[in-house]
Protein backbone atom coordinates (compact mmCIF):
# COMPACT_ATOMS: atom_id res chain seq x y z
CA UNK A 1 0.00 0.00 0.00
CA UNK A 2 1.37 3.33 -0.70
CA UNK A 3 1.92 5.68 2.20
CA UNK A 4 2.17 9.57 2.09
CA UNK A 5 5.48 9.82 1.29
CA UNK A 6 4.93 7.50 -2.13
CA UNK A 7 1.97 9.42 -3.03
CA UNK A 8 3.61 12.79 -2.69
CA UNK A 9 6.50 11.85 -4.74
CA UNK A 10 3.55 10.66 -7.61
CA UNK A 11 1.84 14.25 -7.26
CA UNK A 12 5.30 15.51 -7.97
CA UNK A 13 6.25 13.16 -11.27
CA UNK A 14 3.27 14.08 -12.43
CA UNK A 15 3.29 17.84 -11.40
CA UNK A 16 6.13 17.75 -13.62
CA UNK A 17 4.75 16.58 -16.72
CA UNK A 18 5.88 12.70 -16.47
CA UNK A 19 3.70 10.20 -17.05
CA UNK A 20 2.55 7.81 -13.91
CA UNK A 21 3.60 3.78 -14.49
CA UNK A 22 0.33 1.90 -14.73
CA UNK A 23 0.69 0.53 -11.09
CA UNK A 24 0.73 3.64 -9.19
CA UNK A 25 -2.66 4.48 -10.65
CA UNK A 26 -3.61 1.40 -8.99
CA UNK A 27 -1.89 2.10 -5.56
CA UNK A 28 -3.47 5.41 -6.37
CA UNK A 29 -6.87 3.98 -6.70
CA UNK A 30 -6.68 1.48 -3.83
CA UNK A 31 -4.85 4.33 -0.99
CA UNK A 32 -7.72 6.82 -1.98
CA UNK A 33 -10.44 4.18 -1.27
CA UNK A 34 -8.57 2.84 2.29
CA UNK A 35 -7.71 6.12 2.88
CA UNK A 36 -3.96 5.74 2.53
CA UNK A 37 -4.59 8.83 0.63
CA UNK A 38 -6.22 11.92 1.66
CA UNK A 39 -8.79 13.81 -0.13
CA UNK A 40 -6.00 17.06 -0.64
CA UNK A 41 -3.22 15.18 -2.09
CA UNK A 42 -6.13 13.08 -4.77
CA UNK A 43 -7.43 16.71 -5.32
CA UNK A 44 -3.29 17.89 -6.02
CA UNK A 45 -2.69 14.55 -8.47
CA UNK A 46 -6.27 15.66 -10.07
CA UNK A 47 -4.69 19.70 -10.93
CA UNK A 48 -1.63 18.31 -11.98
CA UNK A 49 -3.38 15.99 -14.15
CA UNK A 50 -5.36 18.72 -15.44
CA UNK A 51 -2.59 20.78 -16.29
CA UNK A 52 0.22 18.01 -17.75
CA UNK A 53 -2.72 15.88 -19.16
CA UNK A 54 -2.31 11.58 -18.97
CA UNK A 55 -0.91 9.10 -21.47
CA UNK A 56 -3.48 6.83 -23.16
CA UNK A 57 -1.47 3.75 -21.20
CA UNK A 58 -2.33 6.03 -18.17
CA UNK A 59 -5.72 6.34 -18.83
CA UNK A 60 -6.28 2.54 -19.24
CA UNK A 61 -4.34 2.36 -16.00
CA UNK A 62 -6.47 4.49 -14.06
CA UNK A 63 -9.71 2.64 -15.91
CA UNK A 64 -8.88 -0.31 -14.80
CA UNK A 65 -8.16 0.69 -11.04
CA UNK A 66 -11.52 1.99 -11.01
CA UNK A 67 -13.80 -0.68 -12.48
CA UNK A 68 -11.50 -3.06 -10.10
CA UNK A 69 -12.91 -0.62 -7.05
CA UNK A 70 -16.71 -2.42 -7.50
CA UNK A 71 -18.46 -5.23 -8.59
CA UNK A 72 -19.26 -6.28 -12.43
CA UNK A 73 -21.93 -6.45 -13.88
CA UNK A 74 -22.09 -9.93 -16.16
CA UNK A 75 -24.88 -10.71 -18.36
CA UNK A 76 -23.82 -13.71 -19.53
CA UNK A 77 -25.94 -13.64 -22.33
CA UNK A 78 -25.71 -14.92 -26.06
CA UNK A 79 -27.10 -11.41 -27.51
CA UNK A 80 -24.67 -8.32 -27.65
CA UNK A 81 -25.69 -6.19 -24.99
CA UNK A 82 -25.44 -2.66 -25.61
CA UNK A 83 -25.28 0.48 -23.30
CA UNK A 84 -25.14 4.23 -24.67
CA UNK A 85 -23.52 7.60 -22.65
CA UNK A 86 -24.23 10.79 -22.70
CA UNK A 87 -21.69 13.76 -21.64
CA UNK A 88 -24.41 15.27 -20.54
CA UNK A 89 -27.02 18.11 -22.56
CA UNK A 90 -30.36 19.84 -21.72
CA UNK A 91 -33.15 18.29 -23.20
CA UNK A 92 -31.74 15.26 -24.23
CA UNK A 93 -33.97 12.74 -24.79
CA UNK A 94 -31.23 10.50 -26.76
CA UNK A 95 -31.57 8.21 -23.89
CA UNK A 96 -35.05 7.82 -23.30
CA UNK A 97 -36.35 7.53 -26.94
CA UNK A 98 -33.41 5.48 -27.84
CA UNK A 99 -33.08 2.54 -25.74
CA UNK A 100 -36.63 1.24 -26.58
CA UNK A 101 -35.93 2.33 -30.38
CA UNK A 102 -33.23 0.71 -30.69
CA UNK A 103 -34.48 -2.81 -27.91
CA UNK A 104 -37.62 -2.93 -30.30
CA UNK A 105 -35.29 -3.23 -33.53
CA UNK A 106 -34.26 -6.64 -30.95
CA UNK A 107 -30.95 -5.14 -29.32
CA UNK A 108 -30.31 -5.55 -25.54
CA UNK A 109 -29.59 -2.15 -24.26
CA UNK A 110 -29.00 -2.38 -20.66
CA UNK A 111 -28.38 1.71 -19.55
CA UNK A 112 -26.75 2.54 -16.15
CA UNK A 113 -27.66 6.28 -15.96
CA UNK A 114 -26.71 9.00 -13.78
CA UNK A 115 -28.54 12.35 -12.42
CA UNK A 116 -28.23 15.48 -13.19
CA UNK A 117 -25.64 17.38 -12.78
CA UNK A 118 -24.64 21.14 -13.17
CA UNK A 119 -27.36 22.43 -15.55
CA UNK A 120 -27.51 19.43 -17.55
CA UNK A 121 -30.27 16.62 -17.04
CA UNK A 122 -30.31 13.28 -15.90
CA UNK A 123 -32.19 10.03 -17.19
CA UNK A 124 -32.74 8.70 -14.23
CA UNK A 125 -34.86 12.06 -12.59
CA UNK A 126 -36.68 12.40 -16.14
CA UNK A 127 -37.94 8.35 -15.37
CA UNK A 128 -38.67 9.33 -11.92
CA UNK A 129 -41.62 11.58 -13.00
CA UNK A 130 -43.03 8.83 -13.77
CA UNK A 131 -45.33 7.67 -10.98
CA UNK A 132 -44.08 4.34 -9.73
CA UNK A 133 -41.40 4.22 -11.64
CA UNK A 134 -38.15 2.23 -9.80
CA UNK A 135 -35.00 3.33 -11.13
CA UNK A 136 -33.04 1.41 -8.14
CA UNK A 137 -33.03 -2.25 -9.60
CA UNK A 138 -30.63 -5.05 -7.91
CA UNK A 139 -28.17 -6.11 -10.32
CA UNK A 140 -29.68 -9.23 -10.74
CA UNK A 141 -33.29 -7.29 -11.62
CA UNK A 142 -31.76 -5.42 -14.16
CA UNK A 143 -30.04 -8.57 -15.31
CA UNK A 144 -33.29 -10.38 -15.53
CA UNK A 145 -35.48 -7.37 -17.30
CA UNK A 146 -32.50 -6.78 -20.01
CA UNK A 147 -33.04 -10.60 -20.61
CA UNK A 148 -37.20 -10.68 -20.52
CA UNK A 149 -37.87 -7.00 -21.99
CA UNK A 150 -35.25 -6.32 -24.02
CA UNK A 151 -34.05 -2.86 -22.13
CA UNK A 152 -33.68 -0.94 -19.04
CA UNK A 153 -32.26 1.94 -17.60
CA UNK A 154 -31.52 2.09 -13.82
CA UNK A 155 -29.56 3.87 -11.73
CA UNK A 156 -25.71 3.02 -10.89
CA UNK A 157 -25.89 0.72 -7.68
CA UNK A 158 -23.58 1.84 -4.83
CA UNK A 159 -20.99 -0.40 -5.78
CA UNK A 160 -20.53 0.32 -9.39
CA UNK A 161 -17.18 1.81 -9.27
CA UNK A 162 -17.25 3.22 -6.24
CA UNK A 163 -14.07 5.09 -6.53
CA UNK A 164 -15.68 7.42 -9.23
CA UNK A 165 -18.26 8.65 -6.89
CA UNK A 166 -15.63 9.97 -4.46
CA UNK A 167 -13.42 10.85 -6.88
CA UNK A 168 -16.30 12.71 -9.06
CA UNK A 169 -17.41 14.65 -5.88
CA UNK A 170 -13.97 15.82 -5.37
CA UNK A 171 -13.40 17.07 -8.81
CA UNK A 172 -16.65 18.13 -8.72
CA UNK A 173 -15.44 20.77 -5.73
CA UNK A 174 -12.23 21.60 -6.93
CA UNK A 175 -12.32 22.01 -10.20
CA UNK A 176 -10.88 19.35 -11.78
CA UNK A 177 -13.89 18.00 -13.96
CA UNK A 178 -12.25 19.22 -17.42
CA UNK A 179 -9.36 16.81 -17.85
CA UNK A 180 -9.78 14.39 -20.98
CA UNK A 181 -8.28 11.45 -19.28
CA UNK A 182 -10.44 11.89 -15.70
CA UNK A 183 -13.52 12.00 -17.86
CA UNK A 184 -12.77 9.31 -20.02
CA UNK A 185 -11.86 7.12 -16.64
CA UNK A 186 -14.86 8.09 -15.05
CA UNK A 187 -16.71 7.24 -18.23
CA UNK A 188 -15.43 4.05 -19.39
CA UNK A 189 -15.08 2.78 -15.96
CA UNK A 190 -18.75 3.08 -15.17
CA UNK A 191 -19.32 1.38 -18.86
CA UNK A 192 -16.99 -1.41 -18.28
CA UNK A 193 -18.16 -2.51 -14.63
CA UNK A 194 -22.08 -1.81 -16.05
CA UNK A 195 -21.47 -5.12 -17.71
CA UNK A 196 -22.50 -4.33 -21.60
CA UNK A 197 -20.53 -5.74 -24.71
CA UNK A 198 -20.68 -2.70 -26.68
CA UNK A 199 -20.84 1.54 -25.93
CA UNK A 200 -22.42 3.92 -27.86
CA UNK A 201 -20.78 7.61 -26.89
CA UNK A 202 -23.08 10.79 -27.61
CA UNK A 203 -20.20 13.34 -26.74
CA UNK A 204 -21.59 16.87 -26.48
CA UNK A 205 -19.95 19.80 -27.59
CA UNK A 206 -21.06 23.82 -27.26
CA UNK A 207 -21.72 25.99 -24.42
CA UNK A 208 -24.01 23.71 -22.85
CA UNK A 209 -21.52 20.75 -22.94
CA UNK A 210 -18.17 19.99 -20.68
CA UNK A 211 -16.40 20.23 -24.20
CA UNK A 212 -16.70 23.75 -25.67
CA UNK A 213 -14.09 23.14 -28.69
CA UNK A 214 -15.46 20.63 -31.41
CA UNK A 215 -11.74 19.49 -31.47
CA UNK A 216 -11.44 18.91 -28.08
CA UNK A 217 -14.11 16.45 -28.54
CA UNK A 218 -13.28 14.72 -31.15
CA UNK A 219 -10.21 13.82 -29.40
CA UNK A 220 -12.44 12.59 -25.77
CA UNK A 221 -14.86 10.77 -28.14
CA UNK A 222 -11.61 8.51 -30.13
CA UNK A 223 -10.48 8.28 -26.71
CA UNK A 224 -13.45 6.73 -25.21
CA UNK A 225 -13.65 4.54 -28.22
CA UNK A 226 -10.13 3.22 -28.04
CA UNK A 227 -10.18 2.70 -24.19
CA UNK A 228 -12.79 1.08 -24.46
CA UNK A 229 -11.47 -1.32 -26.66
CA UNK A 230 -9.07 -1.80 -24.34
CA UNK A 231 -11.18 -3.59 -22.61
CA UNK A 232 -12.56 -5.88 -25.36
CA UNK A 233 -15.38 -4.17 -25.65
CA UNK A 234 -16.90 -2.73 -29.28
CA UNK A 235 -17.51 0.92 -29.49
CA UNK A 236 -18.61 3.92 -31.64
CA UNK A 237 -18.88 7.70 -30.61
CA UNK A 238 -21.09 11.27 -32.45
CA UNK A 239 -19.52 14.26 -31.39
CA UNK A 240 -23.25 16.55 -31.47
CA UNK A 241 -23.87 19.86 -30.55
CA UNK A 242 -25.15 21.44 -27.56
CA UNK A 243 -25.23 24.94 -28.06
CA UNK A 244 -28.75 24.91 -27.88
CA UNK A 245 -31.44 22.55 -26.17
CA UNK A 246 -31.73 19.55 -28.12
CA UNK A 247 -35.10 18.65 -27.72
CA UNK A 248 -37.93 21.23 -27.34
CA UNK A 249 -38.72 20.51 -23.95
CA UNK A 250 -36.30 20.98 -20.84
CA UNK A 251 -37.82 19.82 -17.60
CA UNK A 252 -37.83 15.88 -15.99
CA UNK A 253 -41.21 15.46 -16.92
CA UNK A 254 -41.97 17.74 -19.74
CA UNK A 255 -39.18 15.40 -21.26
CA UNK A 256 -40.77 12.43 -20.26
CA UNK A 257 -43.90 13.49 -22.13
CA UNK A 258 -41.77 14.74 -25.43
CA UNK A 259 -40.32 11.24 -25.79
CA UNK A 260 -43.64 9.95 -25.71
CA UNK A 261 -44.80 12.02 -28.01
CA UNK A 262 -42.24 11.55 -30.34
CA UNK A 263 -42.11 7.37 -30.15
CA UNK A 264 -45.85 7.74 -30.57
CA UNK A 265 -45.19 9.78 -34.12
CA UNK A 266 -47.04 12.73 -32.84
CA UNK A 267 -44.16 14.98 -32.79
CA UNK A 268 -40.86 14.67 -33.52
CA UNK A 269 -37.94 17.49 -33.03
CA UNK A 270 -35.63 17.34 -36.09
CA UNK A 271 -32.79 18.11 -34.60
CA UNK A 272 -33.57 15.45 -31.74
CA UNK A 273 -33.93 13.12 -34.34
CA UNK A 274 -31.30 13.57 -36.38
CA UNK A 275 -29.06 12.47 -32.80
CA UNK A 276 -31.88 10.01 -31.74
CA UNK A 277 -31.11 7.77 -35.36
CA UNK A 278 -27.35 8.27 -35.15
CA UNK A 279 -26.98 7.03 -31.98
CA UNK A 280 -29.29 4.52 -32.38
CA UNK A 281 -28.03 3.05 -35.88
CA UNK A 282 -24.25 2.90 -34.17
CA UNK A 283 -26.34 0.73 -31.47
CA UNK A 284 -27.27 -1.46 -34.41
CA UNK A 285 -23.99 -1.76 -36.18
CA UNK A 286 -22.21 -2.28 -32.72
CA UNK A 287 -24.60 -5.29 -32.60
CA UNK A 288 -24.04 -6.26 -36.11
CA UNK A 289 -26.88 -5.49 -37.54
CA UNK A 290 -27.24 -3.93 -41.57
CA UNK A 291 -29.92 -1.48 -42.35
CA UNK A 292 -30.01 0.14 -39.40
CA UNK A 293 -31.57 3.43 -40.33
CA UNK A 294 -34.49 1.32 -42.06
CA UNK A 295 -34.96 -0.88 -39.20
CA UNK A 296 -35.23 2.44 -37.17
CA UNK A 297 -37.73 3.86 -38.98
CA UNK A 298 -39.65 1.08 -39.50
CA UNK A 299 -40.27 0.39 -35.60
CA UNK A 300 -41.21 3.64 -35.44
CA UNK A 301 -43.51 4.28 -37.73
CA UNK A 302 -45.29 0.76 -36.39
CA UNK A 303 -45.67 1.68 -32.82
CA UNK A 304 -43.28 -0.95 -32.01
CA UNK A 305 -40.71 1.36 -30.40
CA UNK A 306 -43.49 2.96 -28.06
CA UNK A 307 -44.65 0.09 -26.96
CA UNK A 308 -41.37 -1.08 -25.91
CA UNK A 309 -41.05 1.58 -24.05
CA UNK A 310 -44.13 1.38 -22.50
CA UNK A 311 -43.04 -2.54 -21.84
CA UNK A 312 -40.36 -0.91 -19.81
CA UNK A 313 -41.50 1.59 -17.68
CA UNK A 314 -43.79 -1.12 -16.61
CA UNK A 315 -41.63 -4.07 -15.71
CA UNK A 316 -40.24 -0.98 -13.87
CA UNK A 317 -43.39 -0.30 -11.59
CA UNK A 318 -44.93 2.55 -13.63
CA UNK A 319 -48.14 2.16 -16.01
CA UNK A 320 -49.36 3.20 -19.57
CA UNK A 321 -52.03 5.32 -18.21
CA UNK A 322 -49.47 7.40 -16.11
CA UNK A 323 -47.45 7.68 -18.81
CA UNK A 324 -50.04 8.99 -21.04
CA UNK A 325 -51.30 11.24 -18.42
CA UNK A 326 -48.01 12.82 -18.98
CA UNK A 327 -49.25 16.66 -20.36
CA UNK A 328 -47.66 20.00 -20.25
CA UNK A 329 -50.15 22.14 -17.80
CA UNK A 330 -52.64 24.06 -19.59
CA UNK A 331 -51.42 27.20 -18.29
CA UNK A 332 -48.42 28.88 -19.51
CA UNK A 333 -46.66 32.19 -19.88
CA UNK A 334 -44.39 33.55 -23.02
CA UNK A 335 -40.89 34.92 -23.15
CA UNK A 336 -41.36 37.28 -26.12
CA UNK A 337 -38.74 38.80 -28.59
CA UNK A 338 -38.00 42.25 -27.68
CA UNK A 339 -36.81 43.24 -31.21
CA UNK A 340 -36.73 41.26 -34.46
CA UNK A 341 -33.92 39.72 -36.17
CA UNK A 342 -32.37 36.05 -36.03
CA UNK A 343 -31.43 34.37 -32.84
CA UNK A 344 -27.88 34.26 -32.96
CA UNK A 345 -27.14 32.29 -29.51
CA UNK A 346 -29.51 30.90 -26.72
CA UNK A 347 -28.32 30.63 -23.70
CA UNK A 348 -27.99 26.90 -23.01
CA UNK A 349 -26.72 26.98 -19.36
CA UNK A 350 -29.13 29.45 -17.75
CA UNK A 351 -32.11 27.63 -19.51
CA UNK A 352 -30.74 23.95 -18.12
CA UNK A 353 -30.66 25.48 -14.76
CA UNK A 354 -33.69 27.57 -14.44
CA UNK A 355 -35.36 24.14 -16.05
CA UNK A 356 -33.70 22.16 -13.36
CA UNK A 357 -34.97 24.52 -10.47
CA UNK A 358 -39.08 24.52 -11.72
CA UNK A 359 -39.52 20.62 -11.94
CA UNK A 360 -37.22 20.07 -8.71
CA UNK A 361 -40.73 21.86 -7.65
CA UNK A 362 -43.31 20.20 -9.98
CA UNK A 363 -42.14 17.73 -12.13
CA UNK A 364 -44.44 19.01 -15.09
CA UNK A 365 -42.79 22.31 -14.69
CA UNK A 366 -40.33 23.48 -17.52
CA UNK A 367 -39.22 25.34 -20.38
CA UNK A 368 -40.44 24.74 -24.15
CA UNK A 369 -38.01 26.35 -26.91
CA UNK A 370 -40.04 27.47 -29.94
CA UNK A 371 -37.00 29.38 -31.43
CA UNK A 372 -33.82 28.06 -32.28
CA UNK A 373 -30.42 29.49 -33.23
CA UNK A 374 -30.47 31.18 -36.98
CA UNK A 375 -34.72 31.09 -36.91
CA UNK A 376 -35.70 34.86 -37.80
CA UNK A 377 -37.53 36.12 -35.32
CA UNK A 378 -40.22 39.04 -35.39
CA UNK A 379 -40.60 41.64 -32.57
CA UNK A 380 -43.21 40.17 -30.20
CA UNK A 381 -43.07 36.79 -31.24
CA UNK A 382 -42.68 34.11 -28.63
CA UNK A 383 -39.06 32.15 -28.07
CA UNK A 384 -40.41 30.12 -25.65
CA UNK A 385 -42.79 29.15 -22.61
CA UNK A 386 -42.41 28.18 -19.54
CA UNK A 387 -44.72 25.96 -17.39
CA UNK A 388 -44.91 26.75 -13.66
CA UNK A 389 -42.52 29.86 -13.50
CA UNK A 390 -42.96 33.31 -12.55
CA UNK A 391 -42.27 36.96 -14.29
CA UNK A 392 -38.54 36.64 -12.69
CA UNK A 393 -38.30 33.34 -14.84
CA UNK A 394 -40.10 35.29 -18.39
CA UNK A 395 -37.61 37.86 -17.66
CA UNK A 396 -34.98 35.01 -17.50
CA UNK A 397 -35.85 32.66 -20.48
CA UNK A 398 -36.15 36.56 -22.55
CA UNK A 399 -32.48 36.68 -21.81
CA UNK A 400 -31.04 33.80 -22.82
CA UNK A 401 -32.25 34.61 -26.36
CA UNK A 402 -29.82 36.43 -28.06
CA UNK A 403 -31.11 37.77 -30.76
CA UNK A 404 -29.30 39.77 -33.86
CA UNK A 405 -29.64 41.73 -36.91
CA UNK A 406 -27.50 39.75 -39.07
CA UNK A 407 -28.74 36.36 -39.74
CA UNK A 408 -26.43 33.54 -38.52
CA UNK A 409 -25.10 30.01 -39.17
CA UNK A 410 -25.81 27.23 -36.87
CA UNK A 411 -22.98 25.30 -35.44
CA UNK A 412 -23.46 21.83 -37.25
CA UNK A 413 -25.34 19.03 -35.26
CA UNK A 414 -23.43 16.08 -35.86
CA UNK A 415 -19.81 17.06 -36.09
CA UNK A 416 -18.25 13.14 -36.63
CA UNK A 417 -18.69 9.66 -35.87
CA UNK A 418 -16.07 7.28 -34.82
CA UNK A 419 -18.27 4.32 -35.97
CA UNK A 420 -18.61 0.68 -34.94
CA UNK A 421 -15.02 -0.03 -34.21
CA UNK A 422 -14.40 -3.57 -32.98
CA UNK A 423 -12.00 -4.30 -29.88
CA UNK A 424 -8.14 -5.09 -30.90
N1 LIG B 1 -19.48 12.35 -16.81
C1 LIG B 1 -18.90 11.40 -16.05
O1 LIG B 1 -19.49 10.34 -15.79
N2 LIG B 1 -17.66 11.61 -15.59
C2 LIG B 1 -16.97 12.73 -15.85
O2 LIG B 1 -15.84 12.85 -15.40
C3 LIG B 1 -17.57 13.74 -16.63
C4 LIG B 1 -18.85 13.52 -17.12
Amino acid sequence: MLDQHATRKLIEIKRSGSALPPDAWRGVVKAFMSGGMDEAQMAALCMAVVWRGMEFEEIVALTQAMVESGSTIDFGSAKTVIDKHSSGGVSDLVSLVGVPLAAACGVAVAKLSGRALGHTGGTIDKLESIAGFRVNLSIEEFRRQVESVGCAIAAQTADIVPADKRLYALRDRTGTVPSKGLICASIVSKKVAGGADAFVFDVKVGAGAFMHRAEDAVDLASTLVRVSQQFGKRASAAVTNMDEPLGTCIGTGLEVAEAVRFLRGEHQDERAKRVCMTICSEMLRNANMNDAEAALTRVLESGAAYEKFVEMVRAQGGSRADLEAMAAPRVSQNAIAKHGGHVRAVDVVALGNLARLLAAGDSMSGIRVHKRIGDPVEAGEVVAEVYGGDDSAVAEITRAFEIDKQSVQAEPLVYEVIGAARPR
